[in-house]
């Protein structure tokens, strides 16, 4: 069957390269941008800085800052209004994923109108969004090489999938140094919702040619990279290596497809405000564990690609490696389980069946190479619970 790989049509990478917005802006014949950033960056200044840049190419700007993290349904609609208030014509998000997925969405709201939960997956999105620029700050989600955005319904408390080639930014531009700023906990968390994205892809049933080589080279760049960016924040070249791996992570997944680990990552989220790349964290070693033995070898292939495992290894013992250094890691990245996180354990235990229920309800789980029941699931949150 035929692979179909869809990524943005222009890329920039390098250090400053945010301030190339502009030119991709003209290149897109985009003249009245709106620039859809937090309340962290408005406060650093730097969408302001961008705005003035735009402007000073002759173009209009406006910049909407109230996006929130995990973004919602309601921030999303009040950037809707704001970029039709202003008769904007195209969207530059600028931050983490929050930020990204926000004007996904708006742009996905003004173009074809109703309510982002009309969207949900398995529904089509009609008409193609207005031009957008994803300039990430976060070396994790991928988002500005995804067609997909995660908004949380704020009327019924679930993290939507929302998916469609008109997701797809029509530029991304990596610039590392804005992801210098990220203290120790935001890096790791990011960074292994980025390996987390390689691993997913590259077991994945939807995994293809295409995707497997671009997965296996970043989950080797993040497994050696992540630590380093950790421990020493200034360490401008793990910076860099971070920020482009996280990207080809996105192109993995957006092509092939996440699985159980984002399917049971997102309610937690929504439950609990455990930041995504955390939940994912908290997921990622016995998540693998139970999926293991049916992708043997495409999970020895993941541990030879981090240099785990050895190619003499056997696909067993490379397996077991995996499983082994996943815990050793989080407990290097000083990873949280649900409790220690601070969670309620009445609460924890009491949304267990309604958490797995949206977890299968999202179609990640069945891209697993282990298609968990909705039991086996329930079963994966009590396991981590300690
Ligand atoms: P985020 O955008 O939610 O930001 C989290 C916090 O970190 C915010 O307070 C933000 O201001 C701060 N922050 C971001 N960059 C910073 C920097 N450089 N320095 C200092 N602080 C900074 O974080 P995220 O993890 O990038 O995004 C998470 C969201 O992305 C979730 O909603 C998740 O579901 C979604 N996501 C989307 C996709 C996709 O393909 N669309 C993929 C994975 C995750």
């Amino acid at each position: 069957m035929a692979v179909d790989i869809q990524i943005p049509p222009i890329i920039k990478i390098g250090a400053g390269s945010f301030l190339e917005a502009p030119a991709i802006l003209t290149r897109l014949n985009c003249t009245r941008p709106l620039i859809v950033t937090d309340a962290f960056f408005a406060g650093q200044g730097l969408p302001g800085k961008l705005q003035n840049q735009i402007v000073q190419s002759g173009l209009e700007c406006g910049i909407f800052s109230d996006t929130v993290p995990d973004p919602t349904t309601d921030a999303v609609d009040a950037g809707v209004r704001a970029f039709f208030k202003g008769n904007h014509d195209a969207l530059v998000s600028l931050g983490g994923g929050s930020p990204i997925d926000t004007a996904k969405a708006i742009g996905m709201l003004a173009a074809n109108g109703g309510h982002a939960r009309d969207y949900k997956v398995p529904n089509p999105i009609p008409r193609a969004s207005p031009p957008h620029i994803a300039i990430p700050a976060t070396a994790g989600t991928g988002s500005e090489v995804t067609r997909f955005a995660v908004i949380t319904d704020s009327a019924r408390n679930e993290k939507m999938l929302i998916a469609g080639a008109s997701l797809l930014p029509s530029a991304a531009v990596l610039d590392y140094e804005l992801s210098m700023s990220m203290p120790p906990r935001l890096t790791a968390d990011t960074g292994t919702d980025a390996l987390t994205h390689c691993i997913e892809a590259y077991v994945s049933r939807k995994a293809n040619g295409f995707t497997d080589t671009i997965a296996l080279a970043a989950m080797k760049t993040i497994w050696a990279e992540l630590p380093r960016a950790y421990r020493e924040p200034g360490n401008r070249a793990a910076r860099e290596a971070m920020m482009q791996a996280a990207t080809f992570a996105g192109i993995a997944f957006s092509n092939a497809s996440v699985a159980l680990v984002h399917g049971m990552s997102r309610p937690l989220g929504v439950f609990f405000h455990v930041p995504h790349g955390l939940s994912n964290a908290m997921l990622l070693p016995a998540v693998t564990a139970f999926s293991v033995d049916s992708a043997a070898d495409r999970y020895a292939d993941c541990a030879r690609a981090m240099g785990i495992a050895t190619g003499s290894d056997s696909t067993k013992a490379a397996d077991a490696r995996l499983i082994e250094a996943l815990f050793e890691r989080n407990a290097e990245l000083e990873v949280p389980s649900p409790k220690k996180y601070g969670i309620s354990e009445k609460r924890f235990f009491e949304v267990i069946p309604t958490m797995a229920a949206q977890a299968l309800a999202s179609g990640s789980p069945q891209n697993n190479p282990r298609v968990p029941t909705a039991g086996e699931i329930e079963e994966l949150y009590r396991e981590i619970w300690k």
